[in-house]
């Protein structure tokens, strides 16, 4: 099936990926719902970032159910196509 090898090939962000775009990894605490930036500029760019939240421990309820994703939130989402900023 061509689908399942598509989805094999497919590999999760690392690190070096977020650091390629310029962008942080953030994790949330699905306890209290805090969420805080990681610090992560000692870790090797190879570091899986879902991986991460097997290290961290909630710093407000102590929870250790953590779940840590890239923050993209510094790129800006483009429409299919759009390649320029529309002039006003
Ligand atoms: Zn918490």
């Amino acid at each position: 099936m061509v689908e399942s090898i598509r989805l094999k090939a497919e590999r999760p962000a690392n690190l070096g990926d977020v650091r390629r775009l310029g962008s942080g990894v953030q994790a949330w605490c699905n306890a209290c719902r805090h969420w805080a930036q990681v610090p992560c500029d000692n870790l090797p760019d190879d570091t899986i970032v879902i991986h991460l939240s097997r290290r961290l421990r909630c710093s407000r309820c102590g929870s250790k159910n953590i779940e840590v994703r890239p923050d993209y939130s510094n790129l800006t989402p483009k429409l299919p196509g759009e390649r320029k900023k529309a002039k006003p």
